[in-house]
């Protein structure tokens, strides 16, 4: 019996109103493998397939009898999950494995440190904090520089020359140095700038919401933290442009021909570029391997960091562990959550290459959640699962994709006039509507002109096919899939049946059977 059934909506009140509108107000009372259920008004248990594998957290399936049976046991085992400041061997141990495999993948030999975390969102912040760190003290040493060499520079007694940008300094030295000090003080403090590519998500929190492409949630919070440019990833020369048009520097004095001049130190301005190898919320876009490149060289030569956010695309989806390693693309940060706390545990790391490792973050960033022993454990034995069998998993990934995209993309050219594009990798797939703005039911234009018509069709295709699948969070005419590794062929052919019935009410412009 359910204490609180009369009672007023007190838990997010508004979504719940607005889902229930959409028919998409199910309640789910279990869950297995690809399916969840509910029970109807009957009290007969309905099974509803789940293409959404909970938003990519799924990549072993709802409830893996293996994860379940290793947390019963870690918790019938008395496992310390609270023991913070204390040796954590499980956690040095999946850094390892996680290394491991990136070694394989890239084929590289360097290591990667792991900082712990709860959410995609939050690893995305050790990575947006630790590139801003490694930046600020980038500056400090750059200031101390130019500190010990003012003094230097004054004790010469040299005329004073051309101070542009500053004004001239007639009350002599002593002046200049000052005001060199001043406007390094100013300078030192700019707020950084990150670049991403147009469409990027990467999060709500207060930091990395600013990496978000999706205007809707960003702005409201722009004034909260550092900003990011979005950038178009296949034009390296916007991108290069970005770049110079944020360039900073530090003034410093030098010696030349007998008189001291004002010159013009680059400090670092850009902290980092974050990137999705497949972007998820943007509609499922798999970049382009060869901009990737090029912009690979363009930051490497400008000493900009990568941040690759692996959130969605990661932990196996799109057949290999990374789904940078397809681009050749090595984040100097990789961020992992969703799937690696195997669809029971909450769990997110942020890997850090050795190069650019500063230990002093460790001591300024932590969380009470993070590194507990049983989602670090738990997440040791998803890498496991997925690395068994000679990394089965990830064929399966693969196998299983191809077949999801082929019906898919037979869909897209049976229906060329509804269906705009069928793009993924491995299983991760999207099914981009064209646009409806302009179809003659008054429905489905309304919602596709309110960015609401992907969760119109949701709740269709729940309702009359027993299909759990939702849009992209930043392009709501695109439909995910991102099942688990274990989705059937039987249950790939259910998926084109219920998209196909979709699309040819769609196509007869039948808003009243969507809305149902
Ligand atoms: N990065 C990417 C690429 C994501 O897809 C998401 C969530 N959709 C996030 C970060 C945020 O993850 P979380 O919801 O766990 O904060």
């Amino acid at each position: 019996m359910n204490p609180v059934a009369d009672k007023p909506e007190l838990a997010e009140p508004h979504i719940g109103g607005w889902l229930a509108s959409l028919g998409l107000g199910v309640e789910y009372t279990r869950s297995a493998g690809n399916s969840l259920y509910y029970r109807d008004a009957e009290g007969a248990e309905v099974e509803v397939l789940d293409l959404v594998g909970g938003y990519g957290s799924t990549i072993l399936g709802h409830n893996n009898p293996d994860i379940v049976d290793y947390a019963k046991s870690l918790l019938d085992g008395g496992t310390p999950v609270h023991a913070q400041f204390s040796k954590h061997p499980y956690a040095n141990d999946l850094a390892w494995k996680l290394n491991t495999i990136l070694h394989r993948e890239f084929g590289v030999t360097e290591h990667y440190s792991a900082v712990f975390a709860n959410s995609g969102a939050e690893a995305n912040e050790v990575a947006i904090k630790h590139a801003e760190m490694d930046r600020v003290l980038k500056i400090g040493a750059a200031l101390a520089a130019v500190e010990a060499n003012l003094d230097a520079v004054a004790a010469t007694g040299a005329a004073i020359g051309a101070t542009a940008p500053l004004p001239a300094a007639a009350g002599g030295i002593d002046e200049l140095v000052a005001a060199v000090r001043a406007a390094n003080a100013e300078r030192a403090a700019t707020p950084p700038v990150y670049l991403a590519p147009e469409g990027s998500f990467h999060g709500k929190l207060a930091a990395s919401v600013q990496l978000t492409h999706n205007p809707g949630y960003r702005t409201p919070f722009s004034a909260m933290a550092a900003q990011a440019r979005f950038v178009p990833l296949e034009r390296t020369d916007v991108i290069a442009k970005t770049i110079e048009a944020e360039r900073k520097t530090l003034l410093d004095l030098a010696v030349d021909g007998g008189v001291v001049h004002v010159v013009e130190r680059p400090i670092p301005a850009v902290s980092a570029f974050i990137l999705e190898p497949i972007q998820g919320e943007a509609g499922i876009r798999v970049l382009d391997r060869d901009a990737v490149a090029r912009l690979r060289d363009l930051l490497d030569a400008e000493d900009i960091p990568v941040i690759v956010d692996e959130v969605q695309s990661g932990m196996g989806r799109s057949g290999a562990f990374f789904a940078s390693s397809h681009l050749g693309v090595r984040g100097d940060y990789i961020t992992l959550a969703k799937s690696l706390g195997g669809g029971i545990a909450k769990a997110a790391i942020t890997l850090i290459r050795a190069s650019r490792y500063r230990d002093d973050f460790e001591l300024v960033h932590s969380s009470t959640y993070a590194k507990d022993s049983f989602s670090t454990q738990i997440a040791i034995r998803v890498v496991e699962l997925l690395e068994a069998d000679g990394g089965e998993a990830y064929r399966l990934a693969t196998r299983q994709g191809e077949k999801l995209l082929a019906a898919l993309r037979s869909l897209r050219d049976e229906f060329s006039d509804v269906v705009k594009e069928v793009r993924g990798k491995g299983l991760m797939a999207g099914l981009e509507f064209h646009d409806l703005t302009g179809s003659g039911s008054e429905v489905i234009s309304e919602q596709a002109a309110g960015g609401l018509i992907g969760y119109l069709f949701s709740g269709y295709l729940l309702r009359e096919h027993n299909l759990r699948v939702f849009p992209t969070a930043s392009a709501t005419n695109t439909l995910r899939f991102e099942p688990s590794i274990h989705i059937t062929d039987e249950e790939i052919a259910r998926t084109a049946t219920g998209l196909r019935a979709l699309i040819e009410v769609v196509r007869a412009e039948d808003g009243k059977t969507l809305l149902g």
